[in-house]
C-alpha cells in the first residue's frame, strides 16, 4: 500500500514536470523576444540588394507549415551581416536591379527540432542538422539565399530550395551537368551566386547549393551561443 502510495506521488511529480517543461518550451515569440533584447543580432532585411522570402514563415517548405510564426524575420549576427551586404553590393555592381534572396537566415533550436523530429531515420537526415549539436542557423552566422533578377523572378537553380537530393549538392555538379541533370545555364548561375557569395567571405556547404556559412560550425560553437 505504501509502495503503490509513493508510485502515485512519483506519478504526480513526472506529471507536474511535464507540465513545466511544456510551460517552459520556447515558443517563436520568446526566440523573437530574445534576439531584440540583443544587439548582436541585426534584421537585416532592409539591405541595398537584398529580398526577402522566408519560407518558414509560410507554407513553401518542406514542413508544408509556417513554423516562425511571429519570427518572420531574417537575422543574423553582425559579421554575417556584414559579410551580406558586401555580397549585395557585389551583385548590385555586376547585375544592376538583381538582389540577393533570403530564404532563410537566423533560426531558433525549437523550429531546428521540429525539422529534426520530422526528418530522422528518412534519407533527408543528412541534410538537417541535430538540433543538440545544432546548425550553423541556430547561431545566426548561415544563411540560406538564392538569386533573383531585374524582373524580381528568383532565377533558376536546377533545383527548389530544401531539395534534399544529389541534385542540390555543388559537390556533385560536375557529374550531374555531364549527364544532363544540370543545363549550362543553370549550372552558370549557382556558380554567380557562389562567386559573390565567397567572394564576401561566405563558404558554400557541399550538399546545399543555396546554403552558405559567414563562420564555420566549430568557430560558431567555441565562441557564441545557440539561439534557443
Ligand atoms: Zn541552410
Amino acid at each position: 500500500m505504501r509502495r503503490a502510495r509513493s508510485l502515485v506521488a512519483l506519478g504526480s511529480i513526472l506529471v507536474a514536470l511535464a507540465a513545466l517543461a511544456a510551460a517552459g518550451a520556447t515558443t517563436p515569440a520568446d526566440s523573437l523576444r530574445a534576439v531584440l533584447a540583443d544587439p548582436e543580432y541585426v534584421d537585416v532585411s532592409g539591405l541595398a540588394g537584398v529580398a526577402v522570402d522566408l519560407r518558414y514563415a509560410g507554407t513553401n517548405n518542406f514542413m508544408h507549415t509556417n513554423v516562425y510564426g511571429p519570427f518572420a524575420r531574417p537575422f543574423l549576427r553582425k559579421p554575417a551581416a556584414e559579410k551580406l551586404r558586401l555580397a549585395a553590393a557585389a551583385l548590385l555592381a555586376e547585375r544592376p536591379g538583381w538582389k540577393l534572396v533570403i530564404l532563410d537566415a537566423l533560426r531558433p533550436r525549437s523550429v531546428q527540432r521540429l525539422f529534426w523530429a520530422r526528418v530522422v531515420g528518412t534519407p533527408q537526415q543528412p541534410y538537417v542538422a541535430d538540433p543538440e549539436q545544432g546548425s550553423v542557423h541556430n547561431f545566426g552566422f548561415a544563411l540560406d539565399v538564392t538569386l533573383q533578377d531585374d524582373t524580381g523572378a528568383q532565377i533558376d537553380m536546377g533545383t527548389g530550395f530544401d531539395d534534399f537530393t544529389a541534385l542540390a549538392e555543388p559537390q556533385r555538379e560536375a557529374e550531374l551537368a555531364k549527364a544532363g541533370k544540370l543545363s549550362a545555364k543553370q549550372l552558370e548561375n549557382r556558380r554567380l551566386l557562389r562567386r559573390i557569395m565567397t567572394g564576401a567571405g561566405f563558404s558554400q556547404r557541399p550538399n546545399e547549393w543555396w546554403h552558405y556559412d559567414a563562420l564555420p560550425l566549430d568557430d560558431a560553437r567555441a565562441s557564441h551561443s545557440i539561439l534557443e
